[in-house]
């Protein structure tokens, strides 16, 4: 995908801290965090945002949020608890049109959110 952030992470053209990568996913530090921990897990295929998800997607968002999952525990996140996020559209707060997840960790997280 042409002019793509993430895509160009993706093709390591752009540096990133990543934590984690298989075949389908690239879990990697978010470059402005809004938490002691802000980590982004992300598709290698592009896909825009969630509301284009098709049911066969079904298990690739699984995947990103395990890939997530696992990055929590192995940085002893989860006793202490966090946020998972997935921002959509304009009015979701989405500002790289590259599917991604966000966790958020670290600090108490507010509700509702902003
Ligand atoms: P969203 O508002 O849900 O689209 O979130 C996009 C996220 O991508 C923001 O938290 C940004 O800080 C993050 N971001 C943008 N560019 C980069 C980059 N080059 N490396 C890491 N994170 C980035």
């Amino acid at each position: 995908m042409n002019n793509c952030i993430f895509c160009d992470i993706i093709e390591k053209i752009i540096p990133s801290k990543i934590l984690y990568e298989d075949d389908l996913c690239l879990v990697f530090e978010d470059i402005a965090p809004q938490a002691p921990t802000h980590i982004l897990s992300i598709p290698k295929n592009h896909i825009e945002k969630i509301s284009d998800m098709k049911q066969t997607d079904k298990s690739l968002i699984g995947h990103l949020v395990y890939s997530l999952k696992k990055i929590a525990s192995q940085k002893n996140l989860s006793e202490d608890g966090y946020r998972i996020v997935i921002n959509c559209g304009e009015l979701g707060g989405q500002m790289v049109d590259h599917l991604h997840v966000h966790l958020l960790a670290g600090r108490q997280m507010n509700w509702p959110p902003g």
